[in-house]
């Protein structure tokens, strides 16, 4: 007997409209859907007129269901996994279920559709050449502060997702850790209170003190540039880090120019006015 096709499905993310004809079919033709929450696509498929059943699929009963899955699947069943919007896998789970479908020689077809941090990137100004999604930060402090000590020198435009509760939360973080760079909130995307405010992290603080927060957001972060965080003081303090570290002065200095996008003479420049 053949095996049964794993469908990862993309959703939208607020406008029915960007689900896809590809989707539709395909959550009209499989033998299953597993879902993060049934009640809400349950909706969905209402909206498509699809009664494929639903099985639920989330973070919490996602191992014991697994094997059931894989065991629907080995015997023939095509399913198709949707999260409550936007793409399964992406801040949502189902990576678990990927691997050990792998393991078990199913076929996977992903059917895309809008992901939130995608969906913000090109509206939002911020260069979107490279870019790092970093998804939710941890929940603990040490652990969220830790992420951020992390990649503060990474030059890429970076996204978060956070929610609306802790939005002023990682702002606060953000500006004590990487200072005041260009932020852009992305708010309700592809809904009818779609905002994108831009500005400063200190200035976002403000804003929101005045306006809080509601909704879902992605929150876009400029990458460090060579005249940005990484200023003269920063790329000493790289230098007494790594040497601090155990690394010799010259492996020290390439490190921090390789960092701070700066030439070695230069960093050596620094770091002799430091002492001087
Ligand atoms: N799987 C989804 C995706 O592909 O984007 C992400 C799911 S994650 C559990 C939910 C988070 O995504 C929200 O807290 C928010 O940060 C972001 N998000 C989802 N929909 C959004 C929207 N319409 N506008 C802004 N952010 C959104």
């Amino acid at each position: 007997m053949s095996r049964g096709v794993l469908y990862l499905v993309g959703t939208p993310i607020g406008n029915l409209e960007d689900l896809s004809e590809r989707a539709k079919r395909i959550l009209r033709e499989v033998k299953r859907v597993a879902a993060e929450d049934t009640r809400r696509t349950a909706k969905l498929m209402q909206h498509i007129g699809s009664e494929v059943p639903l099985l639920s699929f989330h973070g919490h009963n996602e191992r014991s269901r697994i094997p059931k899955l894989i065991e629907s699947l080995t015997s023939g069943e095509d399913i198709a996994v949707v999260s409550d919007a936007g793409n399964p896998g992406i801040a949502d789970p189902c990576e678990r279920l990927v691997r050990e479908a792998i393991a078990a020689e199913i076929t996977i077809v992903p059917v895309p559709g809008p992901s939130a941090f995608l969906t913000a990137i090109p509206a939002s100004g911020l260069s979107a050449e490279r870019f790092r999604f970093e998804g939710f930060l941890p929940p603990q402090k040490g652990a969220r502060r830790a992420r951020l000590e992390a990649l503060r020198y990474e030059s890429s435009t970076i996204v978060f997702y956070e929610a609306p509760h802790r939005l002023s939360q990682l702002l606060e973080e953000l500006e004590s850790s990487w200072g005041d760079r260009s932020i852009v909130l992305a708010r309700e995307l592809t809904k009818m209170y779609e905002e994108f405010w831009r500005g400063s992290v200190g200035a976002a603080r403000a804003e929101i003190e005045e306006r809080p927060p509601r909704g879902e957001y992605v929150v876009l972060v400029e990458g460090a540039g060579p005249e940005g965080a990484l200023s003269d003081e920063v790329v000493a303090r790289i230098v007494r880090e790594e040497l601090t570290g155990g690394s010799s002065m010259r492996d020290a200095v390439k490190t921090a120019a390789r960092l701070a996008l700066r030439k070695e003479q230069e960093v050596y420049r620094i770091v002799k006015g430091e002492a001087d």
